[in-house]
């Protein structure tokens, strides 16, 4: 019997990830999508999306997370332009620890955080990616 892995591109699966990078329609279009790979690659996280970031074809279907996707279990969920519908809530509020950026402070996500960051994240993720590079330089 073949062995099928839903394997997020050349990093780490998702279904197993104990850290995971998700984006959603808040980054615009897929040609965005370096920072946030770049920001998984630092963490040794695997990526994911929202749904229709996936039904619009700006990331694959194995990435989507949430009611009619993947359930997923990390230590670390960092969710970047992302609503927080609770179709997408379904399919990660049991993560350990939610981290959640999102330039609207009513963005119902904010609920379910641990932490928040209220901001343009085309400002903010550079700004991420920089201070997980030194923390992982320093160690
Ligand atoms: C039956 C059913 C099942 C569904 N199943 C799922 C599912 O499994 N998974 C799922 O994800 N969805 C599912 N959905 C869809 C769900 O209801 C939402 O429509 C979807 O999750 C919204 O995706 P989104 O947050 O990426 O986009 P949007 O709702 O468009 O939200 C985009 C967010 O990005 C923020 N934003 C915009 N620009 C920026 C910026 N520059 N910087 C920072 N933040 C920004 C906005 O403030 C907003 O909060 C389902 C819906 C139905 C009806």
């Amino acid at each position: 019997m073949r062995e099928v892995r839903e394997d997020a591109g050349e990093g780490v699966p998702l279904a197993e990830a104990e850290i995971v990078v998700s984006a959603g329609r808040g980054m615009k279009g897929p040609e965005h999508w370096g920072p946030v790979e770049e920001l998984a690659a630092i963490l040794g996280a695997a990526t994911a999306c929202s749904r229709p970031v996936s039904d619009i074809g700006w990331r694959p279907h194995h990435e989507h997370v949430g009611q009619t996707g993947l359930t997923v279990r990390p230590n670390l969920y960092i969710a970047i332009g992302i609503s927080g519908a609770i179709q997408h809530l379904a399919g990660v509020n049991g993560s350990k620890t939610i981290v959640v950026i999102n330039k609207d402070p009513e963005a119902p996500f904010f609920k379910a955080a641990d932490y928040g960051i209220v901001g343009d994240a085309f400002e903010i993720l550079p700004r991420v990616i920089a201070g997980a590079k030194a923390f992982a330089a320093s160690r």
